[in-house]
């Protein structure tokens, strides 16, 4: 089926949906770091993002948390309500690194005193600027009550996955999230939107401290598809099929 192409990011694309309403999202194996300046492909990476965001968001769903979230449709696409986007990305974070590491010269891997939440403009030609509730409200990107729901719902799935992912051998150190404006008959929530993936959080495993997410990408550590995999496996949403399949169909133009 041909369908029309709403806009392409650097790992998904989105697709117009099959009803008015909905979009479906696409997961592609390409990688980026550095605000473009690093690009990559991780084979599988987009079928196993496809699940593993399938998985959380089911999850957190679960707990009463709003997502876009619809349902998986194949291997690589999954159906998603059209939300519009809030251009903002919310970073969380337990334990320092990335770049908080580096603004305030902690050691990596160095425990917080408690988790931080920060906000990143989405602009790459700005290269995704730290901003703060002040800006956001006064550029009007966000409104006071839309910035308490963002605070409030990233705090619970912090909680929430950190203890999901302590289950499984597993560290959430940081992670960002996007939320959108869906609306219901004239009334407006604020939904999780975007993925919840090895893409978009930091995973190191608690007895060994080995990372299993993007920063393998990012830092030329090797064994990047392993890590995804690992993930996956831990999640119990590897795919059955070898690694072979995890190639999937590739985008339909
Ligand atoms: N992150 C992301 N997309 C971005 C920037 C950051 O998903 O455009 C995630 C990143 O994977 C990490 C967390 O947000 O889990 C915090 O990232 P940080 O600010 O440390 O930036 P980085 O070191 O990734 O440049």
């Amino acid at each position: 089926m041909r369908r029309r192409r709403i806009y392409e990011g650097k790992a998904k694309v989105l697709f117009e949906g099959p009803e008015p309403g909905t979009l479906v999202q696409y997961f592609k194996d390409d990688a980026t770091a550095f605000n473009n300046q690093k690009q990559g492909v991780i084979t599988g990476k987009g079928v196993l993002n496809n699940r593993i965001s399938e998985y959380l968001m089911l999850r957190l769903s679960e707990i009463g948390v709003p997502t876009h979230f619809v349902r998986r449709l194949n291997m690589r696409e999954q159906l998603v309500r059209e939300v519009e986007i809030i251009p903002i990305e919310v970073v969380v974070r337990n334990v320092a690194a990335g770049s908080l590491a580096k603004r305030f010269r902690l050691e990596e891997g160095s425990a917080l005193p408690r988790s931080i939440v920060e906000y990143y403009l989405k602009n790459d030609e700005l290269g995704d600027p730290l901003v703060s509730e002040e800006h956001i409200t006064a550029f009007g990107w966000a409104n006071p009550q839309d910035i308490d729901d963002i605070l409030q719902l990233s705090l619970r799935i912090n909680d929430f996955l950190s203890g999901l992912f302590h289950g499984i051998g597993l560290r959430l150190v940081d992670f960002k999230l996007e939320y959108g404006r869906l609306w219901e008959e004239e009334q407006m929530r604020i939904v999780l939107a975007d993925e919840i993936s090895p893409d978009s959080c930091r995973l190191w495993d608690i007895e060994t401290n080995e990372k299993l997410d993007k920063d393998r990408f990012r830092r030329d550590l090797g064994r990047v598809e392993e890590a995804y995999q690992e993930v996956a496996r831990r999640l119990g949403v590897l795919p059955e099929a070898g690694p072979m399949d995890l190639k999937g169909p590739k985008v339909m133009q």
